[in-house]
């Protein structure tokens, strides 16, 4: 285990009815709120109305930045910053999935800064401040509501890149189950694959003495897994609603792996993905992540065999590690079939043409991943076995 800090700001307010707190929380920031929301999908489920009407209640005057895109984009960033600045914006109110929270971290740190936000992402600067936020959460997925996270999309030069700040961290963050219960299937499978990628990124780690960490990743997708199939034939129960809701914010925010540096090599290579094909980042992630444990299974088969017999019960008698490792892969890629999830790129009518582009996009940076340093050829390689 690493040497580690471990601070989180989010005040995490979780549970049905739980929306009304915006009348206690709204007001200890100020009157001036830029209400962020993405294609409609609230206004259909009359969650706006009700969060118009409780920010009427405490007298707030409102800004509306609506048609945030799933993958937000830097525009519309741009928008953002011009209404808080144009509208003296006291507190920045996001209210949809992990778009819409990502779109409004991008905002509140645009806000504060005089050059163009994607220098931030771009690593040119770092955020010295931002606007305070709030997030109402409507999707399992991203668990930016408790993290300083966030992926935002240059569509003028076809680049999607994560970026993150202690600055970026929700000031607090309302999640109600119900609030979910509108979400489509295919969205509903998309966030928890992403849930569980996030843990399988922590998962995939070089250090020693992390039991706790690991034990608690193992219950996290185990806990998936089992809620998964029923939650995609009930939709609304609440029961199932709220323990995947509880397990994506859990996934990612700094919980389950202290003292550890996760791989996070596949996210990476999903963003070039979906910044060239714009498709859905747990839809990309579905296809990419057991290709890239095969990939890497020879690194360390002991962990693959780990998972594949405390998450996917596969019997290890009589079988190399190797063995049972690549089971627990083929479990994983069952399973996530078995839930309507995609893949092979060509479920996206994707086909070899762009895999050099995007090759290119993912090592920007240079080499990644923590669990193996990748480069552009093994993404490649890992591109082609996901065709
Ligand atoms: P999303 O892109 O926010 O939303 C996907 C779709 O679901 C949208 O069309 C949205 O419609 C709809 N939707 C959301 N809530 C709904 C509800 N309750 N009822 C009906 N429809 C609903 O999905 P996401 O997976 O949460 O976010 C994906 C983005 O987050 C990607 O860009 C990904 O790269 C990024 N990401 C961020 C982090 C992080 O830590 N910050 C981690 C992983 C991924 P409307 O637009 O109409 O609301
Ligand atoms: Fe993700």
């Amino acid at each position: 285990m690493k040497a580690f800090e471990f601070h989180n700001p989010t005040k995490l307010i979780f549970g049905q009815g739980q929306l009304d707190k915006l009348k206690t929380e709204v007001p200890k920031y100020g009157k001036k709120v830029l209400l962020v929301y993405g294609g409609g999908s609230i206004k259909r489920s009359g969650l706006y109305d009700n969060v118009l009407a409780l920010l009427k209640e405490i007298g707030a005057e409102v800004t509306e930045l609506a048609g945030v895109e799933p993958n937000p984009r830097l525009s519309t960033v741009h928008k953002g910053v011009d209404l808080c600045r144009t509208k003296g914006i006291e507190l920045i109110l996001a209210v949809g999935g992990g778009s819409v929270l990502d779109c409004s971290k991008a905002i509140a740190v645009g806000a504060k800064y005089d050059g163009d936000m994607w220098d931030f992402v771009e690593r040119k600067a770092a955020p010295q401040a931002a606007l305070p936020l709030g997030t109402v959460l409507t999707m399992a997925a991203t668990g930016s509501e408790m993290n300083g996270g966030s992926v935002i999309t240059n569509e003028q030069t076809k680049e999607k890149m994560g970026w993150g700040s202690p600055f970026a961290f929700p000031a607090f963050s309302i999640l109600d189950p119900v609030n979910t219960y509108s979400l489509p299937k295919d969205q509903t499978v998309y966030g928890m694959v992403d849930m569980m990628s996030h843990v399988l990124e922590h998962y995939f780690h070089q250090e020693t003495n992390t039991p706790v960490q690991d034990g608690f990743c193992e219950t996290v997708l185990r806990t998936v897994i089992e809620t998964a199939p029923k939650l995609i034939n009930d939709l609304e129960n609440y029961e199932y609603r709220s323990t995947i809701m509880y397990c994506g914010t859990m996934a990612l925010n700094g919980v389950l792996n202290m003292g550890m540096s996760g791989d996070w090599a596949t996210h990476n290579i999903e963003h070039a993905v979906s910044a060239v094909y714009d498709i859905p980042h747990g839809g990309g992630l579905a296809i990419l992540f057991p290709n890239w444990m095969k990939y890497n299974l020879s690194v360390d088969p002991g962990r693959f065999k780990r998972l594949a017999v405390n998450v996917f019960n596969v019997d290890p008698a009589g079988k190399s590690d190797e063995q049972v490792g690549e089971e627990g892969i083929q479990a994983l890629r069952d399973f996530w079939s078995s839930i309507g999830a995609p893949a092979r790129l060509a479920d996206y009518d994707i086909d070899d043409s762009q895999i050099e582009v995007m090759a290119e996009k993912s090592v920007r940076f240079g080499p990644f991943g923590n669990f193996r340093k990748l480069n552009k050829e093994d993404v490649i390689e890992i591109y082609k076995m996901s065709l």
